[in-house]
């Protein structure tokens, strides 16, 4: 497991390629946008111009694209992964998408002797920099075993979840998880800054008690600094809750909260914040309440 074809260089597959390289590992890339294929061919990787030629002479094929349309053009469509990958190319696909999706490409992919893998991540664009991403996974086990220490690269863990699907199904639980988060964050500092109560100081006294997180933590101090350069794009986590809602839908779970949070992403989105960090969600809240959380 020494050559890796890496597709889709954006916010968080950059920097887990160069973590690749770093470790190593001799890279062939790809990207629709020449610019992160150029810093990358900089710093020893061979650009390629299709997904595949990018998937000719490796070990494992990694995408890290947008959502379901983009994986499925890249490794179903042509001059895609699955026309140029040799049987036996693990195919470790790190996107968010929906999961039926992943088990779809994984049974076209096993027609073709290629075992695939869903492994989205949890962590963000600092956990992809620094290498401590969750990385969560679907599919064939002994494929997963292969390259495990490879994932581990990019990340701090890489747990099996089950089949095919299945790592995606767990990431959108993570996602429902992180939205909520969000959005009870911003709904509590738009009280006290409603209320006269510094959310600074909100943070400061609450962050070590039961209602502190991982989501606060990181975003508090970017809601106060309005920083709300991406990160993870509204628009991105909009995908997901609505592949969480297609999947409550599939299965019979009505996922109440979700639907809320779809609602509030949507409104953002048409108000021209989809390219803002999720952070941003604070200002739906504020533009209910008048006030600024800062
Ligand atoms: P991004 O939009 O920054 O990157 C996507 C990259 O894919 C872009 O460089 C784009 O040019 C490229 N691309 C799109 N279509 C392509 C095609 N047909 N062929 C080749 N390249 C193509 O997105 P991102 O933030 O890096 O997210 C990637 C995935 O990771 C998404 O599924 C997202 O939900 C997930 N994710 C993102 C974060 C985050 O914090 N940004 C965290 C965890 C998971």
């Amino acid at each position: 497991m020494k050559t890796v074809g890496f597709i889709g260089l954006g916010i968080m597959g950059r920097p887990m390629a160069k973590n690749l390289l770093k470790a190593g590992y001799s890279l062939r890339v790809c990207d629709v946008n020449p610019e992160p294929v150029a810093d990358l061919a900089a710093l020893g990787a061979t650009p390629c111009a299709t997904p595949r030629e990018t998937a000719q002479s490796v070990d494992v094929v990694i995408t890290m694209l947008p959502n379901s349309p983009e994986v499925r053009q890249v490794v179903l469509g042509p001059d895609g992964v699955l026309e140029g990958a040799a049987p036996g190319v693990i195919l470790v696909d790190m996107s968010s998408i929906a999961p039926e999706a992943s088990r779809e490409m994984a049974e076209a992919a096993a027609r073709k002797g290629i075992p695939m893998l869903d492994a989205p991540v949890s962590g963000g664009e600092p956990g992809a920099i620094n290498a401590t991403l969750a990385i969560m996974v679907g599919g064939d086990a002994e494929a997963f075993a292969k390259v495990k220490d490879l994932l581990l690269t990019m990340g701090k863990s890489a747990v099996y979840i089950g089949g095919s699907g299945s790592g995606n199904v767990c990431k959108l639980a993570n996602q429902i998880v992180v939205a909520l988060n969000i959005i009870a964050v911003s709904e509590a500092y738009t009280l006290a800054a409603k209320a006269n109560t510094d959310p600074k100081v909100v943070f400061e006294a609450i962050k070590g008690g039961l209602a502190g997180s991982n989501v606060m933590n990181a975003k508090s101090p970017l809601m106060f600094a309005r920083n709300f350069k991406p990160g993870f794009r509204i628009e991105l986590h909009r995908k997901d809750l609505r592949n969480a809602l297609d999947t409550g839908d599939a299965t019979g779970h009505p996922l109440p909260f979700t639907h809320l949070a779809f609602d509030i992403l949507e409104k953002l989105i048409a108000e021209g914040k989809g390219k803002d960090d999720h952070g941003g969600i604070v200002q739906y809240f504020e533009a209910l309440t008048g006030v600024t959380v800062e």
